[in-house]
């Protein structure tokens, strides 16, 4: 049984929003459905002249929105949290049926993306700035101001949640957002676009441009675009930041990953064979916190065998979602080919795994493990962001963290122990930005911030939570001195 519950008979229109309207654009392309392979989406890409109109729109649109107190400012958004929890269910079914994931895990997003809506609405009552007397008479005080038009550039594999990172925040603390949504999941943003609007937020304070490479250059090089934040593969990710801060703008861009999960012999079976399974095959392991490589420290055989045996029960379809497109299919067999054709030993092999019925022509893959990985094979150094978990065997803690090091990436990194020391050990030394002790799938909360290292972000700071804070705003620092005085200190 699939947990989809109603696909659409036309494919679904995702158009540009401009200046709080949308507009009708005569040429579009179509996207597949991961689910059943057939058209689902039709979307209508940017022209650089509309990018340069819906950024001229927004920027007169910031100027008024930076002077609406944040309370008021604020009150929108807990008007589209409101309206969010409305229809969570068909954002959670579009999210689900454009991005391949199960119902769950796109409520799951949905849901995560409200968190940071809670944490934005809260600035207005956290973010206080600050002052101090710092002389006689004189003052210094921080004040918080908007940058004025930002945009952000997303994935394909959280439709809602990646976009709700950064939009919430950038627009509480008084800028105009203009999103780019992955051209493979564009839906999903229209909704959320249409929901802002209910929720009275002023046109053009929020715009959606869609398309690809062509308008991520468009909308980087627009002398009002302020500041750009980028989440997707580490390759585009360099390129966007080596792109944007040339042009002296601000950038954040969070890149790939590939996670590892150390287990040592003291692990808890049973929440170690939770944690791996569900971080390797949730949202079929298109998530950039998705453990791919399992470092197995000394003798955990009796752990792995439970992996196996948790992760070949799964049903695709109802406890796994779809790849996202037949390119994304391919290249996972081909990985899995070549790890074989490398010396792996296949004791899962998802290739076979059985398509739900009616969805024959959907993206599947099952979980798929590969053991006795060596760490210079593909299938450790490539991101293959799919079902898939390497094993490697390593003889002592030293070396698994030996590997962690050596990762071009640093996402995170998770252990599985029930001893206090190896937790402590491998939080210290692990080159992760994210650590999970017991958690597979360790992604901070509000008000902790999400970011990585090495080749998973490029840029300084973290998304979410105060790193975004930071990152969408700047500090005017303001220093008075009111006192009427007539000794001399430095200010006079
Ligand atoms: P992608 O890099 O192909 O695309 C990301 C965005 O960039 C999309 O909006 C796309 O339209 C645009 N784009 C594509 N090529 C471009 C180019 N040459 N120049 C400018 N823009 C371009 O990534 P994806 O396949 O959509 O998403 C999966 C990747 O995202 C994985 O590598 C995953 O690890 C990563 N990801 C990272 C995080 C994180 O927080 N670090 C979170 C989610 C996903």
């Amino acid at each position: 049984m699939v947990s989809i519950i109603h696909i659409p008979n036309e494919p679904l229109l995702a158009r540009n929003f401009v200046a709080g309207r949308w507009i009708e654009l005569s040429d579009s392309s179509v996207i597949t459905a991961p689910y059943t392979g057939a058209s689902s989406v039709r979307i209508q890409g940017a022209s650089g002249d509309l990018v340069t109109r819906a950024v001229v729109h927004a920027h007169s649109a910031s100027l008024s929105w930076r002077q609406v107190p944040i309370k008021e400012r604020t009150t929108v958004l807990l008007r589209f949290r409101e309206l969010l929890l409305r229809d969570l269910d068909q954002l959670a079914h579009y999210a689900a049926w454009e991005a391949g994931k199960t119902l769950a895990e796109g409520r799951a997003e949905v849901l995560k993306g409200i968190e940071v809506l809670e944490y934005a609405s809260s600035l207005q009552n956290s973010d206080t700035g600050g002052v101090l007397e710092v002389s006689r008479g004189v003052t210094c005080e921080y004040r918080r101001e908007p940058l004025g038009v930002v945009a952000g550039i997303t994935p394909f594999n959280f439709p809602a949640m990646v976009p709700m990172w950064m939009i919430p925040i950038a627009i509480a603390l008084g800028n105009s957002f203009i999103l780019k949504p992955s051209d493979r999941v564009p839906y999903t943003p229209c909704r959320i676009a249409e929901i802002f609007a209910e929720a009275g937020l002023p046109p053009g304070v929020f715009t959606i441009l869609q398309g690809g490479k062509e308008v991520v250059d468009e909308i980087i090089h627009h002398n009002l675009v302020q500041a750009v934040a980028f989440v997707g593969s580490s390759s585009v990710a360099r390129d966007v930041y080596r792109k944007t801060t040339s042009l002296g703008k601000r950038a954040l861009c969070l890149g790939g990953a590939k996670n590892h999960l150390i287990v040592v012999p003291d692990a808890d079976p049973k929440i170690t064979v939770e944690g791996v399974v569900s971080s390797f095959t949730g949202c079929a392991g298109q998530r950039c916190m998705a453990a791919s490589v399992l470092v197995a420290v000394g003798e955990v055989d009796h752990i792995i065998s439970q992996v196996k045996d948790a992760a070949a029960a799964l049903v695709l379809g109802r406890d796994m979602g779809a790849l996202i497109d037949s390119h994304a299919l391919r290249r996972l067999h081909l990985a899995i080919e070549k790890a074989d054709q490398e010396g792996a030993k296949i004791i899962l092999d998802g290739r076979a795994g059985k398509a739900p019925s009616g969805f024959e022509k959907g993206m599947w893959l099952a979980p798929t493990i590969l053991d006795y990985v060596k760490p210079e094979m593909e299938c450790v150094t490539n991101e293959l962001f799919g079902p898939v978990l390497s094993i490697i065997r390593v003889r002592t803690l030293d070396e698994a963290l030996e590997l962690d090091k050596k990762s071009a990436y640093g996402n995170a990194t998770s252990v599985f122990t029930t001893s206090g020391a190896v937790a402590r050990v491998v939080s210290e030394r692990s080159h992760s930005g994210m650590i999970g002790i017991n958690i597979g799938v360790p992604v901070p909360r509000e008000p902790f911030s999400f970011g990585g290292t090495k080749e998973s972000k490029f840029g300084y700071g973290d998304i979410t939570g105060s790193g975004g804070v930071e990152f969408w705003s700047n500090r005017k620092k303001i220093t008075a001195k009111w006192a009427a005085q007539t000794d001399k200190n430095w200010m006079s």
